[in-house]
């Protein structure tokens, strides 16, 4: 398995409109800014695989992109602009829950929070989905470049004592896109996961 070999599928204005549910697939979701992009990209070595820069309260798309003919990364629309009307927040939350629940080749989701920022209640929502599912879910606090160490351990602390409360199979890393802190950590997690 080699994420250098990501290459772009197809973009989906829904799940209905995702490729057909087979082989293996890990989802990656986030506020909006907290790093996804960034994310992807290091992970894939590739600079613009997934956009970095969006119009904030645009309807997004999910990206699709293929490692090998059975394994897919799954790039969420960002969440949490303020801007974006209720009655579309609910049904993209719908949509969500929805394919958490019910997207039979998901096998873990990867939540992308700024460590200076974690755990909103959207994220928490996500995870508690995600573990009603028996989805494993790998929390990536990002921007830890832009903390001191001490600072960094504090948020990796508070997080990791607020996971038992989830109950299902929840574990956190720190990361940074800037001198990619975390990714071996990350490439181990989605590794197992698409192993199994
Ligand atoms: P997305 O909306 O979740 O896809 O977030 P982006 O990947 O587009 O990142 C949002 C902003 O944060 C951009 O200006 C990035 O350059 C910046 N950013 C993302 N990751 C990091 C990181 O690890 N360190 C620093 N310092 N900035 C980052």
């Amino acid at each position: 398995l080699h994420f250098q070999n990501a290459h772009f599928v197809t973009s989906a204005p829904d799940i209905r409109h995702l490729p057909a549910d087979e082989g293996m697939e890990v989802a990656f979701a986030g506020r909006s800014n907290a790093g996804k992009s960034s994310a992807l990209n290091v992970l894939t070595r590739q600079k613009s695989l997934a956009r970095t820069s969006k119009t904030p309260g645009r309807t997004q798309q999910i990206n699709v992109f293929g490692l090998d003919d059975h394994r897919r990364l799954i790039d969420l629309p960002g969440y949490g602009f303020a801007k974006v009307p209720l009655a579309m927040k609910l049904k993209w939350q719908q949509a969500l829950s929805e394919y958490l629940e019910k997207r039979n080749c998901l096998r873990g989701l990867v939540v992308l929070m700024d460590v200076r920022h974690p755990m909103k209640d959207l994220d928490q929502e996500l995870i508690h989905w995600a573990v009603a599912s028996d989805l494993p879910v790998l929390v990536v606090l990002t921007k830890i470049d832009k903390l001191k160490s001490g600072q960094r351990k504090a948020a990796l602390m508070q997080i990791q004592e607020a996971i038992p409360g989830f109950g299902g199979d929840v574990s956190v890393i720190l990361f940074s896109s800037l001198n990619k802190t975390g990714l071996p950590e990350l490439e181990q997690k989605l590794h197992y996961w698409f192993a199994n």
